[in-house]
Order: structure tokens, then C-alpha cells, then sequence
């Protein structure tokens, strides 16, 4: 590894320049912007490391490039799916940059632009640890297949049915990707899953208008009060969602979970004080972990009725809408969860109320004790010198279901960027030593799996 690792680190300065022409092209999937260059430029990076690639227009309404890549070994027993994203966030409010979000510039050791750390930089970094394999006359110690998503900004709306009807070309032993941060401790993150997601927007309307509360109070029925009926009939006093079979499929959390759980560091009053919360709700049998990451939620996210401005306004609103989140957890179906909704909403006579399902995704998880886990900790622990945090499954959504589902490759993610990458937000910014540890750490997981 010595010999690769030198060679990254001599052409470390080619590296942030290519990575600052990827991030320069614009590539804004929920505005349709610059999609199909970044396409043409990424190909041709794959291209220059030896990576035989394919456009894949994947259908749907906006008929998005898939990038597919593909490179054989040929001794090679394993085959590695690499997933990344080479869409990005809209940039806005433009004001708030300090530096214009299509011109990376760099600062303090680290590259600010739209798109760096998330997903650029990371998604970046598999390819050139492939070239700093194949530049110092090594072959690849394993197969490699790519997958670089145009959407995954808004949700990858065409993925799931695009993999579906794309049959086996994706099959692999094994899957990696590297997003979002490492852990604020600086030691390297390794994760196993992901919560997923129903998402669900509830309507209710009574009168036809808004009026005077002094004309018609109490004899006009407020829709207000029997959706705070409706709200509190979906969790008991513990909190506890009370919609019938919510639970049903949720796998207990095993032995092994437990105890990578406690290893996971929490520092309670940090986070008190952060949050300036006096309280959390997590109890003595399950703790902060194991409820924002095992446990399934059901969260009100919003809600919108009658006059919230300033001062006093005197009316009976005529309609509500509360907006509500469900992160579910592995073997939980979103569809199942919303069907199982409705029928409490109906066993509770609020059938009348609209309901709507706005974005629906499935959980995954990778079992702890997969086999070719270890690699992956081992190659983590080598570069970044320090001892991974292991997190069972992360607390948020990723619409990656489809590797458990349909193409049966666990997937694995270590991310490779700064705590303080302010993804999503003005002055995104990747940490270049982070970035050039990242090929590493991407070319040492190649060779840790080579060797299971
Ligand atoms: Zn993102």
C-alpha cells in the first residue's frame, strides 16, 4: 500500500485541480441544470483511469443519465458496486457564499463550491484511488462496477425502477459509498444502514372560508380541534405509535447491535446544551442510538392552519394540513406503513380527512457480522489511524433500499468529509487532507476485500 499511497499523495495537487474542474460544472438535478455535461465530463474522468463506462438514460419523465462503469480483474474473485451521486443541491440563497458556488476556490485546506463534499469529492476519490492503483503497475485486487446517480438530490425518483429493469448487471458481492461526514471526533464513520421513509401530507377542511370567530364560535365546527384528535390518537403517553401492526415487522435489535451501540460516543450534556433542551425522551432500556437509528419515528414536521403573524386576529380557520414523517426501520414497508395509516385514520373516523403520500422509501441494513465487514474496518482504521465508530445504521434516509431488496448486495458506507462540510448550505467546502485520505482509504478497501 506504501507505493500507492506515495503515489497519491505526489499527485495530490493534479487531484484537487480535476476535482475542482467536477465541481466548476454545475450539475443541479431539481433544476434541470448542467446534468448532461457533468455527465460528459465524469465519463471522461472514468475514461482516463481506464474505467469502461455506459450512459444509461434511465426514463421517467426527465430521462436522466445513469453512469454506469464497470472494470474486471482478471484474477479477481470479488466484485465491488460502488454507488455515488454526481448531482448536487441548488445553491441558493447566492448571497450567503463567500466565495460563488461554481468557482471552487480554496481556502484554509479546503475547497468551497456546490457539490464538493457532497458528493463530488467523495464519489471522486473511488476513481482515483483506481488510478493510483493502476498507475504504480499494480493490478486491480478486486472487480469493480459503478453506479453514479443523477438524482439522488431529489430523492432518485427513477432509480428504484431503472435497477429493477436493468436485470443483473449491477450483481455484486459487495456494495460501498462514501457520503456525508466522518465522525466529529475526527475518527474515520463506518455505517450499515439506513432508516427509511413515509412521508404523508393530511388535509382538513370544514367551511368553505375563514370567518369572524365573535360571529360564529362555538357553533362552527373548527377543523383544528379534530385534528389534534386525530394527531393524539397516533401515539400513546410513552410516546409509543399507536397505529395497529406500526411495529409488526421491526427485527429486534440483536446482541451485536447492543454492543456496537454502546461504543458509539454520546455526550448527553453536550447535547443538552446544544439543543438548550432540558431533556431528551430516551429512557434507561433504549437510548439515543438505538431510538434515532433502530427505532422506527413518526415525527409532525408541520402544521399549517388560521393566522400564525403578529398580534391578534379573531377567526375560525377553515382548513388545516399537518405534514408527518415516519422513518422506519429495516423489514418495514413504507407502502405497508401507509396503507396501515389510512385504516387507523378509518377505525378512528377521520376517513374524511385527504391524506397524501409525498415521498416513500424503503429501510436497509447490513447485518454487523457480514464477512467482508472486517475489511472495511481494517482499511479504515489503516488510514485514517484511528478506530472506526461503527454505527449499526444511520438515523436518516438514503434511497439505497434497493441493494437489500432487489439486488441482495450489502452495502456498506464509510463517509469521507469534514464534520463542518455544510452540505445542503451556502459555503459547502470540502477538507482536501480528508479528500486525499479518502482515495486512500477507497484503495485500501479494495485491497482489505481482496484478502477475505
Ligand atoms: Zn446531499
Amino acid at each position: 500500500m506504501e507505493q500507492i499511497y506515495s503515489y497519491i499523495d505526489e499527485h495530490s495537487q493534479r487531484f484537487i485541480d480535476e476535482l475542482a474542474t467536477f465541481v466548476k460544472q454545475p450539475s443541479i438535478s431539481s433544476q434541470g441544470v448542467g446534468i448532461e455535461d457533468c455527465a460528459a465530463l465524469l465519463t471522461r474522468m472514468m475514461e482516463a483511469v481506464g474505467i469502461r463506462y455506459e450512459i444509461m438514460p434511465m426514463g421517467g419523465d426527465t430521462n436522466p443519465p445513469l453512469i454506469y462503469g464497470e472494470l474486471m480483474a482478471p484474477a479477481a474473485s470479488k466484485t465491488l458496486l460502488i454507488y455515488g451521486h454526481y448531482d448536487v443541491q441548488p445553491p441558493e440563497p447566492l448571497e450567503a457564499w463567500h466565495s460563488p458556488p461554481f468557482e471552487p476556490t480554496i481556502r484554509n485546506g479546503r475547497m468551497f463550491g456546490r457539490g464538493t463534499a457532497d458528493n463530488k469529492a467523495q464519489m471522486f476519490a473511488h476513481i482515483k484511488a483506481v488510478e493510483a492503483i493502476l498507475k504504480t503497475g499494480n493490478t486491480l485486487p478486486i472487480n469493480l462496477k459503478f453506479m453514479f446517480d443523477p438524482e439522488e438530490e431529489i430523492g432518485s425518483p427513477n432509480l428504484d425502477r431503472f435497477i429493477r429493469t436493468t436485470g443483473d448487471k449491477f450483481k455484486a458481492d459487495i456494495g460501498y459509498y462514501s457520503d456525508g461526514p466522518v465522525h466529529p471526533s475526527g475518527r474515520p464513520k463506518i455505517s450499515f444502514g439506513n432508516r427509511g421513509m413515509c412521508y404523508v401530507e393530511i388535509n382538513h377542511q370544514e367551511a368553505g372560508r375563514d370567518v369572524h370567530s365573535g360571529h360564529y364560535a362555538e357553533a362552527l365546527p373548527n377543523p383544528n380541534w379534530r385534528m389534534i384528535r386525530f394527531l393524539n390518537s397516533l401515539k400513546d403517553e410513552n410516546g409509543r405509535v399507536t397505529i395497529d401492526g406500526f411495529y409488526d415487522d421491526v427485527l429486534p435489535v440483536t446482541e451485536i447491535e447492543k454492543a456496537a451501540l454502546a461504543k458509539i460516543p454520546f455526550d448527553e450534556k453536550a447535547t443538552l446544551e446544544d439543543l438548550k433542551v432540558s431533556r431528551l425522551n430516551t429512557t434507561e432500556e433504549v437510548g439515543f442510538w438505538e431510538m434515532t437509528t433502530l427505532t422506527p419515528s413518526l415525527n409532525i414536521a408541520g402544521y399549517a392552519s388560521g393566522y400564525g403573524g403578529h398580534g391578534a386576529k379573531t377567526i375560525i380557520p377553515c382548513r388545516t394540513k399537518v405534514k408527518i414523517d415516519m422513518r422506519l426501520v429495516k423489514n418495514q414497508n413504507p407502502q405497508d406503513i401507509f396503507q396501515k395509516l389510512k385504516r387507523h385514520m378509518k377505525n378512528h373516523g377521520f376517513d374524511d380527512f385527504e391524506v397524501k403520500l409525498l415521498s416513500c422509501c424503503g429501510p436497509r441494513r447490513t447485518p454487523l457480522d457480514n464477512p467482508d465487514a472486517p475489511a472495511f474496518i481494517r482499511a479504515a482504521r489503516k488510514v485514517y489511524e484511528k478506530e472506526p465508530v461503527i454505527l449499526p445504521s444511520g438515523g436518516g434516509t438514503v434511497p439505497l433500499a434497493f441493494f437489500d431488496y432487489f439486488l441482495k448486495v450489502p452495502l456498506i458506507a464509510i463517509p469521507y468529509g469534514n464534520p463542518d462540510e455544510m452540505n445542503h448550505a451556502p459555503n459547502e467546502n470540502m477538507d482536501l487532507d480528508l479528500f486525499i485520505k479518502g482515495i486512500k482509504a477507497s484503495a485500501t478497501v479494495f485491497y482489505e476485500l481482496a484478502k477475505v
